[in-house]
């Protein structure tokens, strides 16, 4: 199929790469892929995108009118697809390319590799993004931006496929400080809601329906309407798993500390999450949080638990 699109290529195709790629797609680009577990790939093959040996070589395959999407882990693994020995992009990339990275990785880190690639004539303009697995498959994602005003508005056309919020805040690393502010905002709304939820419990008021109530009125979040029932219930299942934001808030506790800021909430919340890692909770979801309280008051919210209240049993 022609198209008088510029190619895409795209490093990294898990739970939000493999989604996004695919939204690209459809939306006409054509498409190179690379996945260091190559069989991840295959779903997009089999629709018609072109495989890629290594970064490297997916970078050689976009050309200078090209554009390079990163969607890997952390800074290192960043890093090593930017930078590796013979396979890493800036060993194929022309002069020109631009690299968008949507990964959640450090801001100061994120500055050193934009004027790394910048003395090869290559742009990075940083991208992370909010949203999940859900707003990854819909296109519905809010995408952060860094970089160069010129490379972002080239990409533009690219990140409004994928999200429906796409606002650049400045230079290179900006997107990434967004994202860690976002992530400071996430885990305080989160921690809000399970000690609501455990006071809820103690004092023997039915745990659904005061979240309920609460959503309706000034205390109301998206973390409480979307994880305040699967608290409520005892639902851990992932979402946004617990490894990965304590992956964010390694990122956040490092950005605060290089301009000597308390965040005191934020940690309390790393605190309670590295408590349900400990216990081997790191793939659940997000709302296990409420597992750490849980321990903190000695008791546990369950579906099976009838609300306690004596009128409710009426
Ligand atoms: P994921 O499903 O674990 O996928 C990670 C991808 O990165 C895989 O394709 C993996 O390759 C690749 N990768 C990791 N390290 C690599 C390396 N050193 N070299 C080459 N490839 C490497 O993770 P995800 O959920 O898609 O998350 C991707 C990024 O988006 C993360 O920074 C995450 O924090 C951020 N994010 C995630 C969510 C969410 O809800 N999941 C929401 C917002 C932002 P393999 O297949 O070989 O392992």
């Amino acid at each position: 199929m022609s198209s008088n699109l510029p190619t895409i290529g795209y490093i990294g195709l898990g739970i939000m790469g493999l989604p996004m790629a695919r939204n690209l797609m459809k939306a006409g680009y054509p498409m190179v892929v690379y996945n260091r577990t190559a069989e991840k790939a295959r779903p997009l093959t089999d629709d018609g995108a072109t495989s890629a040996d290594s970064p490297a070589d997916a970078a050689r395959r976009v050309g200078s009118e090209g554009v390079l999407f990163l969607n890997v882990t952390d800074t290192p693994d960043v890093e090593q697809v930017l930078f590796a020995e013979g396979t890493g992009v800036v060993h194929g990339a022309a002069r020109g390319l631009v690299v968008v990275d949507h990964s959640t990785i450090a801001p100061i880190a994120t500055q050193g590799f934009a004027q790394r690639l910048a003395e090869q004539g290559v742009t990075l303009v940083d991208a992370p993004v909010s949203g999940g697995d859900v707003g990854a498959q819909q296109g519905t994602l809010s995408i952060m931006c860094g970089g160069e005003a010129a490379a972002f508005e080239r990409v533009r056309p690219m990140l409004e496929v994928v999200g429906k919020s796409v606002v650049r805040l400045g230079g290179p690393g900006m997107g990434q400080a967004c994202k860690a502010c976002n992530q400071v905002a996430v885990v305080n709304a989160l921690l809000g809601v399970c000690e609501a939820a455990a006071l809820a419990k103690k004092v023997g008021l039915d745990v659904g329906k005061m979240l309920e109530v609460v959503a309706g009125g000034a205390g109301g979040s998206w973390q409480i309407s979307n994880l305040g029932p699967k608290i409520a219930t005892g639902d851990h299942a992932p979402g946004f798993m617990v490894d990965l934001v304590l992956k964010d808030l390694a990122i956040v506790q490092d950005t605060a500390e290089r301009v000597g800021l308390p965040i005191a909430g934020t940690g309390t919340a790393q605190g309670y999450f590295r408590s349900v890692a400990a216990h081997g909770g790191g793939k659940l979801g997000t709302q296990a949080m409420a597992q750490a309280l849980e321990q903190l008051g000695g008791f546990r919210f369950t579906a099976a638990d009838p609300p306690t209240s004596p009128e409710d049993h009426a």
